[in-house]
């Protein structure tokens, strides 16, 4: 029995493990984030970021890059502002999460994220009914103004730092 316990899967492991299933679902070869809304223990939604439905995507029509200058690392040393490029084509995960779940579901529910939100995510994930956010993989860009987003609004934000996602889920460099 003691082998069977120890085998056996947390729950933020179990939905995490689905978001990062989730995630291959992206075509985009430069990022592949998954998202799953939870409702106590029941899973009532999944997505991954893509371009809307019908609409040739990043593996069909290239990524639609943009760069950005954002500033650098905290840890950087330089206060330089760096140039960044970003695919815009898709739709982000968290945001086709809010398209296709419904409000009532979303009350009180937990969204399970490969990736920390960006500023705009958080902002929607905010008004959107859920009541916490777990991520794996950080986004230093934004976390100092989500994380402040988060604490005002008074929604649970953590990150699962001790775990390794299924194989084969993750973009290889
Ligand atoms: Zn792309
Ligand atoms: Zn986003």
């Amino acid at each position: 029995m003691e082998i069977m316990a120890a085998l056996r899967k947390d729950w933020d492991t179990y939905f995490m493990d689905i978001a990062f299933m989730v995630s291959t679902r992206s075509r985009c070869p430069r990022r592949h984030v998954g998202t799953v809304l939870v409702q106590g223990k029941k899973l009532l939604g999944t997505a991954y970021n893509g371009a809307p439905m019908g609409v040739h995507d990043c593996s069909e029509a290239g990524c639609m890059i943009v760069e950005e200058f954002e500033p650098a690392p905290a840890d950087a040393s330089s206060t330089e502002m760096i140039k960044k490029q970003r695919c815009i084509r898709t739709i982000h995960a968290e945001q086709n999460l809010l398209l296709f779940t419904d409000r009532v579901d979303r009350e009180g529910s937990v969204v399970y994220v490969t990736d920390q939100p960006c500023w705009t995510c958080a902002n929607m994930l905010a008004n959107s009914g859920i009541a916490e956010i777990v991520y794996h993989r950080p986004y230093p860009k934004d976390h100092g103004k989500v994380a402040a987003l988060m604490g005002q609004r008074g929604l649970l934000f953590r990150q699962i730092e001790n775990y390794v996602p299924p194989a084969d889920t993750e973009v290889q460099d």
